[in-house]
């Protein structure tokens, strides 16, 4: 019982630290990419409005993660901590 308890909390736990993370999207219907920072260089090629939103909602939307700003990923620069 003690060993399910942990995996709930854990679960609980990755749950909230992901929908706290805030990505930004181009809204062209073209682009499949969600970007970790607002000034990304691949967003600046944008023609489209730029809408912010939670990370679990654009890979919900089959979005993928830009290799350009992954690096800025917030939920990473926690663990180096
Ligand atoms: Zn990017």
């Amino acid at each position: 019982m003690k060993a399910l308890f942990l995996l709930t909390t854990l679960f609980m736990m990755n749950t909230f630290s992901s929908e706290k993370v805030k990505v930004f999207i181009c809204t062209d219907p073209k682009s499949q990419i969600y970007h970790y920072v607002e000034d990304c260089k691949n967003l600046e090629k944008c023609s489209y409005e730029i809408k912010k939103l939670d990370k679990y909602l654009a890979v919900d939307d089959q979005k993928r993660e830009c290799k350009l700003c992954k690096d800025k990923n917030p939920s990473l620069e926690k663990k180096k901590e």
